[in-house]
Parts: C-alpha cells; sequence; structure tokens
C-alpha cells in the first residue's frame, strides 16, 4: 500500500496514466492535455499537492496555467476518481484504484514523510452505510484519514 522508496516509479506513474487513460476510453470521457498534465503531475509523487504547487510544477515546464484552468481539471479527475482530495491538507493525490464516485475511501497519512496509501475500504464502507441509513443520513464525501507512521519509516 505504501509503495517502498527507491521502487521503479517511473513504471508506477506510468502504469497509472495508462489506467487513467482506459478508465476514460470506457466512460467516453476525455484525458485533454491540461487534465493529463495535472495527473502527471500529482503522480511525480506518492505525496499530495496543494492547487498551488500544481501550479508551480506547471509553470516549471513552461506557461503558468490560471487556477481556474487547474480545479477544473481538478474537478473533472475527481468526479472519475483518478484523484482524490485530502481535506485535512487541503492537497490532492492521484488514485489507481477502480472506484465508483461517492465510494468511501480510507486514507492512511504517514505524518513523518508525508506518504499517503489508501487502505481497501469496503467493510468500513459497508459499516459506514448501514451506520448512516440507521440514522436516516446520506453521506456524501466518505473519506475518513487516519494520520500515522508508515512502514518505511518506522523501520528507518
Ligand atoms: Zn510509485
Ligand atoms: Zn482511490
Ligand atoms: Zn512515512
Amino acid at each position: 500500500m505504501f509503495p517502498a522508496p527507491g521502487h521503479d516509479h517511473g513504471r508506477c506513474a506510468s502504469d497509472a496514466i495508462s489506467h487513467a487513460e482506459a478508465i476514460c476510453a470506457s466512460r467516453h470521457e476525455r484525458l485533454t492535455p491540461i487534465r493529463r498534465r495535472v495527473l502527471e503531475a500529482l503522480l511525480a509523487s506518492h505525496a499530495p499537492l496543494g492547487a498551488y504547487d500544481l501550479i508551480d510544477r506547471l509553470a516549471a515546464q513552461g506557461g503558468r496555467p490560471a487556477p481556474i484552468t487547474i480545479y477544473r481539471a481538478l474537478d473533472f479527475l475527481r468526479e472519475q476518481g483518478l484523484v482524490h482530495r485530502i481535506e485535512s491538507r487541503n492537497a490532492f493525490i492521484a488514485c489507481v484504484h477502480n472506484h465508483a464516485s461517492g465510494d468511501p475511501v480510507v486514507f492512511l497519512i504517514c505524518e513523518k514523510c508525508g506518504a499517503v496509501g489508501e487502505a481497501a475500504a469496503a467493510a468500513v464502507a459497508d459499516t459506514i452505510r448501514s451506520a448512516s441509513r440507521a440514522a436516516g443520513f446520506t453521506p456524501k464525501t466518505p473519506v475518513i484519514e487516519i494520520f500515522g507512521i508508515c512502514a518505511h519509516c518506522k523501520a528507518a
């Protein structure tokens, strides 16, 4: 879940782009150049990035994009389940899982290295759904953020 430091990240990032292309193609959505650049910038590492960090990264490649352009691309990527927002960090992270939008997501956030892992949430999702149903409540953004220390930092 937490990729080992020194893993083949080039491979990891290109697999994620192929995954995104496949998802968009199957839904008849377009991974436009700006959407792809935003996703690539998020895939540059396994740490979440804020919207302005993203703008800086893209500006470094030439041509500073307007914030609205970035937010629109992020909205699209979030709707497709390719990017999640981490509320407590006000930051975004690419996702390679195949979610339906509105699926509960559990983030494990390392306080030391900033890496974010996504835990398998099926059992948690069932619990949230039944607890919500019992309360007559409709959950909209079921995101759970858990802070701690990742396995790699613990071993270091
Ligand atoms: Zn990686
Ligand atoms: Zn996800
Ligand atoms: Zn860590």
